[in-house]
């Protein structure tokens, strides 16, 4: 997952982001100005933004305004020191998808940011299920036919990003965009290693083979048996 954090305060801006990058495996950029988070916001693929209200140079409630009547449907969680009801309304008005207010905790930021992500997917439950693979995106556990698989903190984001969108092809680009922050194109070499890792730990001793490649298009999590659904990538 990549997430964007736009907070003039430094200090937190990279607790919020250190916290997010051990925390739920998400590449994280920052942006300490309202004008650098919209141009960011609006220039890459993001799973989730965290916004601060109070901003130099476009303030939150404004780019939030400006990202939603762009058409962006990330996820927008709201940062504030402001408490008071009318702001809260206008925040939700203008497109945020959850709300809290400074000082915070990091656990509960966590936990927001966590279910804030699941349901910008469609997720509503933390566990992911693809036939006997089973994927708990709170504990970042894997079993396959009810066995611990271990993997390597990449090779787990690479499928998890595959598991939120199971049957789709997904193209390498995609994956790197969302897996890296704004460097992304030094790794373009890397997502096969992953995905020969993955296929290592998860298909070796099964039967049925769900990681996927499909030449030129990109990979699937999905098991060999589906050929209808392997033909319609969204
Ligand atoms: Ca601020």
């Amino acid at each position: 997952m990549r997430v964007l954090v736009i907070e003039d305060e430094k200090r937190l801006a990279e607790n919020v982001a250190r916290s997010l990058r051990e925390n739920t495996s998400s590449a994280v950029d920052i942006a300490f100005d309202g004008e650098e988070g919209l141009f960011l916001a609006e220039s890459s693929p993001y799973d989730l933004i965290v916004l601060d209200l109070m901003l130099p140079k476009i303030s939150g409630l404004d780019l939030l305004r400006k990202y939603r009547k762009n058409g962006h449907k990330t996820p927008v969680l709201v940062l504030s020191a402001r408490e008071e009801k009318d702001s809260v309304v206008a925040l939700l008005n203008a497109g945020a998808d959850d709300y809290l207010a400074k000082p915070f905790d990091l656990g509960e930021l966590l936990a927001r940011a966590k279910a804030l992500i699941r349901r910008g997917k469609g997720e509503h439950s933390p566990l992911i299920t693809i036939e006997d693979l089973e994927l708990d995106s709170v504990g970042r556990r894997v079993r396959r036919n009810g066995a611990h698989i271990v993997l390597t903190p990449m090779e787990y984001r690479v499928l998890e990003y595959l598991a939120h969108r199971p049957g789709a092809v997904v193209s390498k680009t995609e994956l790197l965009e969302h897996l890296y922050d704004y460097n992304w194109e030094k790794f373009s070499n890397v997502i096969e290693v992953y995905i020969s890792g993955l296929r290592r730990k998860i298909d070796e001793k099964s039967s049925v083979k769900l990681i996927r490649t499909f030449r030129g298009q990109g990979y699937s999590l999905q098991a060999e048996h589906s050929k209808e659904r392997s033909r319609t990538p969204k």
